[in-house]
């Protein structure tokens, strides 16, 4: 697939361009210089196309084996030579059937096979010194503008993205105006490298994938913590919105996956499990919705019943193709924190005001930073213009309400309503999309029939509010753990504190202090083995445990504990009854960060 960014290289010469981007601009310009560089020291390669994408850019070239790492300095650093040379970017136009001569002398196959696609008299080519691509442009003004970059991987890629077209070699590379975002962006890097869940989710003992369920993660422990903090949280706090939770089988009869229209457009996403004495065909639900209309539908439901809400911590699969499944990121097995709201139209309003000081409440308690895209009616849709409107107004208004700022994804909503997306910004800056609420005006009430009875005595059918505000669990987790680099707040952390003695003689005050920790409900452990302190105290900080308890004489005497929090390079010494009220404290209010201990 072309996509937007590629586009600048399929069009045309006399369209005006869309305001540059400086970054975006740079980046392409970047993309042209590597180019010149890889034609300069690989003679027999060819050039495919380098847009620029979010970051950086890419160029793709046909040549038989791929880039090495020696090969990537070269560049680079031929590169420099040429930004040093200050050439100019320098645009001309020609007819197309020229150019497709002047592409074919230069021995420029996807040029050419890009002209023959592009149905226009004139095109325009952008030169600087001896290298000429097909591009609409727009460029910097020359290669001296392009100082702040680096080459940074190269990976196999298909032509235009079809594994039926030939292999070629893309080399990703990112550009900055400024020297200190450059560097900012590497360390970025670097420190995504050190957080990468995958990792730490080894290290941390947290969770692992097997062969045998490619995709579905295995909780370890230490990560069913996080799983089990996580929905306590939730469930916390939807019992005091008023939301009543469910769960709808996981293994359902395909007729309801016909009835909801799944079957015929979502088939090659589902398992399916065939029941051979029965003769019938199964699927694991990819989603909830529709089965929570048979909770809803079990009895007649009146105006004043509304709103009804519905939640479920609800474990679906979905059939990802093997090469795409991403640590927890991207999984075939997950557990949504999904909820379906059932309202009246006039309730739309007040429930979606209500989410989104729901999604502020969550988010907030972890650090994470929400924007929102409210998403319009596209052109084809389902439903009558005044129920949109009263739909997108409710939205508009609980925005408003909750005093929010909001970009405009006009047209960007489902076919059945309008929705807002929600992504969080983490430490790093990185931004993930997590929350979804969609107004559902007609597809699963109409579909799977649902109704309640209006203060007029006519049956109507009510408007469903689907939501996720974790997204998954398992990507939620996922997002967490980068996010905190491992170093979770003391109420999500697997182990809160660790007990050390400082030798075999105050084991048994450890032992003791141990259980009063564990009494107190404290997810505590007993480091005791005969192993070196700083030995013991450095693997707690590894395993970045919140609170480390070094006990010995002194301690022993006054029944107190040296306590060190994590990431601090001093130790105060405490009653162990002051630490656990302390800790109770941290741990009651999910503080984000941890507070015992700090000042003494
Ligand atoms: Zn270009
Ligand atoms: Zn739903």
């Amino acid at each position: 697939m072309i996509n937007s960014e590629e586009d600048r290289h399929l069009k045309l010469a006399g369209e005006a361009d869309c305001a540059p981007e400086p970054l975006p601009t740079l980046r392409h310009s970047t993309a042209h210089l590597m180019a010149q560089a890889v034609t300069q020291i690989f003679p027999e390669v060819k050039v495919a196309i380098g847009p620029a994408i979010e970051d950086g850019f890419y160029y793709d070239f046909a040549k038989p084996a791929p880039f090495t790492p020696e090969d990537l300095e070269r560049i680079e650093a031929g590169m420099r030579e040429l930004a040093k040379q200050d050439l100019a970017f320098v645009r001309e136009e020609m007819a197309r059937d020229k150019a497709i001569r002047f592409f074919e002398e230069r021995g420029e196959p996807f040029k050419v096979e890009i002209l023959r696609s592009i149905d226009a008299p004139t095109v325009s080519l952008y030169r600087q010194g001896d290298f000429v691509d097909l591009c609409r442009g727009p460029h910097v003004a020359s290669t001296g503008a392009i100082r702040f970059f680096k080459l940074l991987s190269s990976s196999g890629a298909y032509w235009r993205g079809s594994e039926k077209n030939p292999m070629l070699q893309r080399i990703y590379g990112t550009a900055w105006l400024t020297k200190e975002d450059l560097d900012k962006y590497l360390w970025r890097l670097e420190e995504a490298k050190k957080r990468d869940h995958r990792k730490l989710g080894r290290e941390l003992d947290l969770f692992e994938f097997h062969d045998i369920s490619p995709g579905a993660p295995f909780w370890l422990p230490g990560g069913m913590v996080l799983v089990r903090e996580l929905e306590k949280y939730a469930r916390a706090s939807l019992d005091a919105r008023g939301y009543q939770e469910i769960s709808t089988p996981m293994l359902v009869n395909k007729k309801l996956w016909e009835k909801s229209g799944h079957w015929q457009l979502y088939q090659a996403n589902m398992f399916k499990v065939e029941v051979e004495v029965e003769e019938e065909t199964f699927c694991l639900k990819p989603m909830n919705c529709p089965e929570s209309t048979y909770v809803y539908g079990r009895t007649v439901r009146s105006y004043r019943d509304l709103p009804i809400r519905y939640s479920e911590m609800g474990r679906c699969h979905r059939n990802e193709r093997s090469g795409t499944l991403t640590g927890l990121i991207r999984v075939r097995q997950f557990t949504q924190d999904d909820a379906h709201i059932y309202c009246r139209p006039d309730q739309v309003q007040s429930e979606i005001t209500d989410l989104l000081d729901l999604v502020r409440e969550w988010y907030g308690t972890f650090g994470l930073r929400p924007s929102y895209r409210l998403a319009t009616r596209p052109p084809d849709k389902l439903g009558t213009d005044q129920q949109w409107d009263q739909a997108e107004d409710g939205l508009h208004e609980a925005m408003r309400a909750n005093n929010l700022t909001y970009d405009l994804d006009k047209g960007g909503g489902a076919f059945y309503g309008p929705k807002i997306d929600i992504d969080v910004e983490d430490t790093l800056g990185r931004q993930w999309q997590l929350a979804t609420i969609q107004v559902d005006l007609t597809m699963l009430p109409e579909r799977m029939q649902c109704e309640y009875i209006d203060s007029d005595g006519q049956p109507k059918r009510p408007v469903v509010i689907h939501r996720a505000i974790f997204g998954s669990y398992e990507r939620f987790i996922a997002i967490l753990t980068e996010h905190f680099a491992g170093a979770f707040p003391t109420w999500l952390a697997p182990v809160q504190a660790r007990v050390l003695p400082v030798s075999e003689k105050f084991a048994e005050y450890g032992r003791a202090v141990h259980a009063r920790l564990r009494a107190a409900g404290i997810r505590a452990h007993l480091d005791d083995r005969n192993e070196k302190l700083g030995y013991r105290i450095r693997e707690a900080q590894v395993h970045k445990v919140p609170y480390t308890l070094v006990v010995g004489e002194r301690e022993a005497q006054h029944e107190t504990a040296s306590v060190r929090p994590h990431g601090s390079e001093k130790s105060a010494v405490l009653p162990v009854t002051e630490f656990l009220e302390g800790l109770a404290a941290e741990i009651g209010s999910r503080s984000a960060t941890l507070t015992v201990g700090r000042s003494g």
